[in-house]
Formats: structure tokens, C-alpha cells, sequence
């Protein structure tokens, strides 16, 4: 059977020994005689399901007791509203505004309370990460928001704003699991599956437990509170259970491979293949800062639209696809998650100088 190369920045590739286990399991989940499909979110073999994700999870992410896990539904999105109904005490919060999504989060805040913008890259279309000492930080804030890697336009935070000891939330939706981080510095971390973890439809929230409150806003509806989630151990309702299973098949993978420290290394190495050729290249350069580059999402173009086009139909037919930047960026854009073999990304920059020889002749 012939996969492609898939540079998708989301959905994206997953690792192929998950998809044939899930494949394997898909009829007779251990002896089960039915699929994880067809199976009762309360009954005992799912219960272990989620009961093992979270477990492996935290031993990935060295997550801290005070911490919470909560497998929920309704994306990275939904988490912009979720976020400040949830944390607004004074009403006040600071963004840093690193792209779309940041953006988005930003106006979703506004609904709520005071949103401050901290910092932003908006003037040169967010293609650097904007300096985070000396950040004004309002003292009634409620907490400092963050976009950790920006997708889009390939960007990535390689230190963590001075937040003034305010509590720090960040949206890691792609690029969680993908380096190390020290849980302890974020009051919240949240992360849509479909990046670098599993099927779209599950959502991840990592939220300190002093967070959790009774006292939210009367317009806040059930289902967007942190704290039910969490008292009834994301199972308020029926959550998305075979979104969860491929997840903690995702985390027995990357715990049987080395984990996130294994993960970091094979991304640099990954990157800076990718990197290296870019800066070597004369017809395709990267359109990012250079020490903000993002070790996920490699952004690149050539100084044509219509080689940019050629070039991206050219691929597909080759088997590397999905690489069509982002329209606010154009050009191009190389997704290399964790389950983005090494192979992929060599194979890729072979094919991108056979098009730079064949383009320059
Ligand atoms: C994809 C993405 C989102 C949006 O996620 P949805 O699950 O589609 O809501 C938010 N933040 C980041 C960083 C993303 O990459």
C-alpha cells in the first residue's frame, strides 16, 4: 500500500504503527468482541482506556499532581472562550499576539473581560516572536496568554514570557509533546489532539488545580466550566472515546520511542535539515526570523507565485502533499509533527533542490 508523504499542518500524519494496531483492534478491541467504537464510555475496558491515556500523558509531560488532565471536545477554539469565562476574576487579561490564532483567542477574550495586548508581531506579519522582557503587565491581570507555536506562520516561543509571577495559559495545540516543557511554569496549557497527537475531536487541557472553581459567571453553560470536567473525570457526558483511545495509543508510541526528550531531538534534527537547505537555497528562502523559526511548521517561498504554484502541484503529483502555505502567508509550509519520519523530511529537501536545479538551469 503506497502513503504519501503528508506535510498537512492539521489533520496530520499520525505514527503508522498506531493507525495498524488501531486497525488490528478495530473489530475486537482486546477481547472485547466489539470495536472502542461501540462501547459504553462507563464500562470497565474504556475506563482503563482513559484511566492509561491520562497516566501516560503525565508520565510524558512530567505532569504535576496539582495538576488536572481533561479530555474535552470543541477544539483549540472552543478554549478561547473556555479560558477567560473560566479565569477572569478582575476581568483583566494580557495577550501576546503572534498570529491568527492568538488573534482569535484575543477577540474571543474580549467578549468576556478587559483584554490587554501585551506585545504583538501584527507589524511585519507576524514573522518573529516579539520581545518578552520589560512586558507591561497590568496588575489586575488574570492571566497572561500565549500561542507557543504559530502554525501558520511558522513561528515558535524558545523562552516563556517574565509574566510578573501572573499565571501563564498556553495554547499548545501544535506543538505539544514535540520538546520538553516544565509544566509547573503554565496555570494551563490546552492543545486540540489533531497537530501532533491524534484524531481531531479531542482536546487537551492541563490546568493547575487551584484554578478549578464553583463560582462561575450564571451565562457560563455547564459544559464549559473546567471544574465539572474535572470532579467527574471527563466523563460530565460522553466524551470523544475513540479520539482518546488513538491518543493513548499516541502516548504508548512515544513512551516506547523515548519519549518527548527523543521526540526534541529527532525534531531538531528534522528541522535543521529542512533549515539548512532553506538558507542554502537560491530560489526557496524561509520567511521567518531565523532564532524563532518553529521546529512543527516550516514556512517557506520562492520569489514567484507562479513557481511557488508550480512547485506545490509538482510535489503532490510526487507524493509530498499538503505543503500550500497558509493564505495569509502563501507560499509554502512543511508540517514535520512527530510522526513526520526523518525520511520525509530528507526525501522532501531531495526533491525541493531536483525543483531548484531544474528551476535555476
Ligand atoms: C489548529 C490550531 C488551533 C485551532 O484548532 P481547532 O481545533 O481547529 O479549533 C488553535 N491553535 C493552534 C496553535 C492551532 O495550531
Amino acid at each position: 500500500m503506497k502513503r504519501v508523504w503528508n506535510f498537512s499542518a492539521g489533520p496530520a500524519v499520525l505514527p503508522v504503527e498506531v493507525l495498524q494496531k488501531a486497525a488490528d483492534e478495530m473489530l475486537n478491541y482486546e477481547n472485547s468482541g466489539m470495536s472502542v467504537m461501540e462501547m459504553s464510555h462507563r464500562s470497565k475496558v474504556f475506563e482503563k482506556i482513559i484511566k492509561d491515556a491520562e497516566k501516560d500523558l503525565r508520565k510524558l509531560m512530567n505532569i504535576p499532581e496539582n495538576y488536572k488532565v481533561l479530555f474535552l471536545q470543541g477544539g483549540g477554539h472552543l478554549q478561547f472562550s473556555m479560558v477567560p469565562i473560566n479565569l477572569m476574576k478582575n476581568k483583566v487579561a494580557d495577550y501576546i499576539i503572534t498570529g491568527e490564532w492568538a488573534v482569535k483567542a484575543y477577540k474571543e477574550a474580549k467578549k468576556y473581560l478587559k483584554a490587554n495586548i501585551l506585545a504583538s508581531s501584527e507589524d511585519k506579519n507576524f514573522t518573529y516572536i516579539p520581545k518578552l522582557d520589560n512586558l507591561a503587565i497590568d496588575p489586575d491581570s488574570d492571566y497572561v496568554y500565549i500561542c507557543q507555536n504559530n502554525t501558520i506562520y511558522g513561528t515558535r516561543f524558545t523562552e516563556l514570557p517574565n509574566t510578573l509571577g501572573k499565571d501563564l495559559v498556553s495554547d499548545m495545540s501544535s506543538n505539544i509533546l514535540s520538546e520538553p516543557v516544565d509544566v509547573s511554569k503554565f496555570a494551563l496549557i490546552f492543545a486540540g489532539a489533531q497537530k501532533n497527537i491524534g484524531p481531531a475531536g479531542t482536546t487537551i487541557v492541563i490546568i493547575r488545580e487551584d484554578l478549578l472553581r464553583d463560582d462561575l459567571p450564571d451565562f457560563c453553560p455547564t459544559m464549559l466550566g473546567y471544574k465539572i470536567h474535572a470532579d467527574k473525570e471527563s466523563m460530565y457526558n460522553t466524551p470523544p472515546t475513540y479520539g482518546i483511545y488513538i491518543c493513548g495509543l499516541v502516548f504508548k508510541h512515544l513512551l516506547e520511542n523515548g519519549g518527548v526528550e527523543a521526540m526534541y531531538e529527532k525534531n531538531l534534527a528534522k528541522a535543521k535539515i529542512l533549515y539548512d537547505y532553506l538558507d542554502n537555497s537560491k530560489l526557496f528562502k524561509g520567511t521567518v526570523v531565523k532564532k524563532d523559526r518553529s521546529l512543527m511548521n516550516v514556512t517557506f517561498v520562492t520569489d514567484s507565485e507562479d513557481i511557488n504554484n508550480r512547485f506545490v502541484k509538482e510535489a503532490t503529483e510526487a507524493g509530498f502533499v499538503n505543503l500550500k502555505g497558509h493564505r495569509s502567508v502563501g507560499g509554502m509550509r512543511a508540517s514535520i509533527y512527530n510522526a513526520m519520519p526523518i525520511e520525509g523530511v530528507k526525501a522532501l529537501v531531495e526533491f525541493m533542490a531536483e525543483f531548484e536545479r531544474k528551476i535555476l538551469a
